[in-house]
């Protein structure tokens, strides 16, 4: 075999990966296969983001900007973070990266020592646990109660700290549960942290979509150890402009500059030109926000209503884009539950394998009423 390093060997391909792969395969054989795997906004990037790249290369706005991205950029997300936030982060206590995903890297990456332990609640994103080990330091999931809508317990966060313990991972609204932390368990966390002397790294990724209950940012409870990371991908339908941003203690966030200058160099300029659009052009952008926030929360209530009427208890998710129902009456193990409702049914959804959610599967709502209307239909079909 090809003399692949030990720590890419440890990666683990992702199960998400793996189920489009075979909805791919089935699709080019002419079967007729939906997709609600998929983790990206099905609207298009609003036009006063696009008009901006457009002239930003129109401009010659081609060349590197600076590691950490454009002044005027920082300059918008700093006041983002005042304006939205309630965070005092200078343009300088801000980096821009390609996409959420680079910051979370290069975050870990600057605070995490191999043999670290990092908290995270589960049902947790993939990437998390992948993440923190490529940098040798050990993931610890924290089990929330799909009883409890997933909503982290801080006893439960306590219960796991030992002396190794670094970081706590948050991520609300979370990905794939939904879950929207209360500003009573974020200011229990925090605490937390600071008798512990931990740090908080809060994946605020889908801050805009919340449907009930209000955003609350942990470092409004503890500034001095806490990085947000947000950035334009779910807001303003931007995934593939790969814009991320992070705001955090200066040595924190100058690390992850130092990374960045040695590996990336930046994020794209031209994509850069359109977040400043998206983050400056308020009256557009809360427009688009406001119509697509509607749109999903009426899919959520629509899916969540027709999978509890199939008979798959489902916890309502109070943010994001994502359903984890349970799947066990379709199969006790959700590998299996997914494969049979792409084989039988058709329908391409995300086992809870690799999420640390057995017996569920995560379906996304960023579809139209239509398909989702579809695919209640063909769930119900293998049910029988
Ligand atoms: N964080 C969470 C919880 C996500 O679900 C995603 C994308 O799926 C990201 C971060 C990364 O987003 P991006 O790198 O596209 O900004």
């Amino acid at each position: 075999p090809f003399p692949l390093s030990a720590r890419v060997r440890g990666l683990n391909p992702s199960a998400t990966v793996a189920v489009t792969s075979r909805a791919l395969e089935l699709r080019r054989a002419g079967a007729d296969v939906l997709s609600l795997s998929v983790g990206e906004p099905d609207f298009d990037t609003p036009p006063h983001v696009r008009a901006a790249a457009i002239a930003a290369i129109e401009a010659g706005h081609t060349r590197y900007t600076p590691v950490n991205g454009l002044p005027e950029l920082r300059e918008a997300v700093s006041a983002k973070f005042a304006r939205e936030n309630g965070l005092e982060y200078a343009p300088d206590a801000v980096t821009v990266t390609s996409g959420g995903k680079q910051a979370i890297f290069n975050a870990l990456l600057a605070l995490l020592n191999p043999g670290d332990e990092v908290l995270i609640p589960a049902p947790y994103w993939v990437s998390y646990p992948e993440m923190v080990a490529l940098t040798g330091a050990v993931p610890v999931p924290v089990p929330t109660r799909a009883e409890a809508g997933f909503v982290l317990d801080p006893e439960e966060l306590a219960a796991r700290v030992t002396p190794r313990t670094r970081l706590i991972v948050l991520n609300s609204p979370g990905n794939p549960t939904g879950a929207v932390s209360p500003a009573w368990v974020l200011e229990a966390v925090a605490d937390l942290a600071r008798r512990h002397t931990l740090y908080l790294l809060s994946d605020e990724i889908y801050e805009h979509l919340v449907y009930d209950a209000g955003h609350v940012s942990p470092a409004r409870y503890a500034p001095e150890r806490t990085l947000t990371v947000n950035g334009a991908s779910k807001a303003y339908a931007m995934t593939g402009w790969r814009i991320g941003y992070a705001g955090g203690p200066r040595e924190w966030i100058a690390a992850m500059n130092a990374l960045q200058s040695q590996s990336t160099t930046g994020a794209c300029t031209v994509s850069q030109h359109a977040a400043l659009a998206a983050l400056t052009e308020h009256e557009a952008t809360a427009r688009f926000v406001a119509e697509a926030r509607a749109a999903y929360r009426e899919r959520r209530d629509f899916l969540v209503a027709g999978l509890k009427a199939l008979g798959l208890p489902t916890p309502t998710p109070q943010g994001a884009f994502y359903v984890l129902p349970d799947t066990t009456r379709l199969h006790p193990d959700e590998l299996e539950a997914s494969r049979l409702l792409l084989e039988r049914g058709g329908l391409a959804v995300v086992p809870g394998t690799d999420f640390g959610a057995p017996g569920r599967v995560r379906l996304s709502y960023a579809a139209g009423l239509d398909t989702l209307e579809e695919a209640l239909r063909r769930i119900g079909g293998v049910l029988g």
